[in-house]
């Protein structure tokens, strides 16, 4: 039997991620490189407690089919939680925020349609993205986020501008007051629709980040949303807010993907998050993580070689790295993984030309102890690699 792959799905490529989480599998190795919560987080009694009322009260309604919208009452409880007035009728209820961006592609993105991302972006959302056959163009960004003269000259007919201003996958930076609102004002002016990412946003360790682009312009944007972070993401739970003129297309696309959201996972998320339970239940994440993320910044403070870069993210699971110049991340990580530490090499996360010194650490996954000896074991591999590199040139030059 001949089988002819579509065009799209020979765009389609592994993720790098899933595979170098194959490699971390390995017992023994301590890995930075998912981006799996800390499964001590999970409110599992909360969710026991969820599943018996549920089964009990509402069984039959939980496991028939249900409304391709979403549940009700969590269509509400979603509205109610977000910091701009949002109408519940403008929810819909996804699977995972994963599924939002495949529905938005889905919508928005035809063959060589420009759809603009930042410098670097998340890779599940080019991973999405990539089969609808787009031209996806990065735009350069520094640690305020979005560089908005390029913004403009890159603006021209653009479908949309995809971008994660909340403690960003892979960087963990927090885009600024100003920019946010300066690139509220320039979005309006060039007509330019944004696409908000937000699944990080509550895990904030000091202070909340400004208010979402979305809430500035509801009309230009469509926010994405998750309870993966904030419960779990094993329930394949997020959401959508879109503007009323595109929530119908993008009801019909999520009626074509699946019908539906698990109307049981989406009931027992509303009955734990009755009561206020995410006010209670979130501060013991943030408090976690920012104890994760401090012990990463005094061990690599601590172990690093000269000329080894990172930044301080405020919130979220990421922290971004910089090896000295002349080495690569990617070829650093089979060293690393030789002595028993995995990153992602930040290659991956570029549309376009990718600093190939740059990795992502995640802090959240290893315990305190294990980030100490992983980022020493880290160290030593990037000491051993910058030896090995200088050798060749030593070598020619003698
Ligand atoms: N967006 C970003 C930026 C993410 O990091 C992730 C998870 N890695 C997602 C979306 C998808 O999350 P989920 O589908 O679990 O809601």
């Amino acid at each position: 039997m001949q089988w002819t792959q579509a065009r799209r799905a020979q765009k389609m490529n592994p993720s790098v991620i899933r595979e170098i989480l194959k490699v971390t599998e390995k017992p023994g190795i301590i890995s930075f490189a998912g981006g799996l919560p800390s499964p001590k987080t999970f409110p599992i009694s909360a969710f026991q407690a969820a599943c018996d009322k549920v089964l009990r009260e509402d069984g039959h309604a939980a496991l028939q089919y249900a409304a391709s919208e979403g549940f009700a009452p969590l269509r509400e409880q979603v509205a109610a939680m977000l910091p701009w007035p949002v109408d519940p009728a403008q929810v819909l209820i996804t699977t995972g925020s994963q599924q939002g961006l495949d529905l938005v592609a889905k919508i928005l993105v035809d063959e060589g349609s420009r759809v603009l991302v930042e410098t670097p972006t998340y890779l599940g959302a080019l991973q999405a993205f990539t089969p609808a056959e787009p031209d996806i163009v990065s735009v350069a960004s520094d640690d305020q986020g979005v560089d908005l003269d390029d913004l403009r000259a890159k603006a021209e007919g653009a479908r949309f501008f995809y971008v994660l201003p909340n403690f960003q996958n892979p960087t963990g930076r927090t885009m600024s007051e100003a920019r946010r609102a300066a690139l509220s004002a320039e979005a309006t002016r060039l007509g330019l629709p944004i696409v908000e990412d937000n699944p990080y946003g509550d895990l904030w360790f000091d202070q909340p980040p400004p208010l979402p682009l979305t809430a500035r312009n509801p009309e230009g944007c469509i926010y994405l949303g998750s309870f993966s972070k904030v419960l779990a993401p094993g329930l394949r739970l997020g959401f959508m807010v879109a503007p009323k003129s595109l929530y119908p297309k993008l009801l019909q696309a999520k009626q074509a993907a699946d019908l539906h959201s698990p109307g049981f996972n989406q009931r027992m998320v509303a009955e734990v998050m009755k009561d206020g339970f995410l006010d209670r239940h979130v501060p013991t994440i943030r408090a976690l993580y920012k104890t994760q993320r401090d012990a990463m910044l005094a061990a690599l403070q601590r172990h690093m070689p000269e000329g080894v870069q990172w930044n301080t993210p405020a919130g979220g699971m990421f922290l971004w790295a910089r090896l000295p110049e002349g080495m690569n991340a990617a070829q650093l990580l089979p060293r690393a993984v030789e002595r028993g530490v995995a990153f992602v090499p930040g290659w991956a996360f570029y549309a376009g030309q990718a600093d190939a010194r740059t990795l992502r650490l995640s802090f959240v996954t290893a315990s305190v102890a294990q980030i100490n000896t992983g980022i020493a074991a880290l160290a030593d591999a990037i000491r051993e690699q910058s030896l090995a590199s200088a050798l060749p040139s030593t070598v020619e030059s003698t």
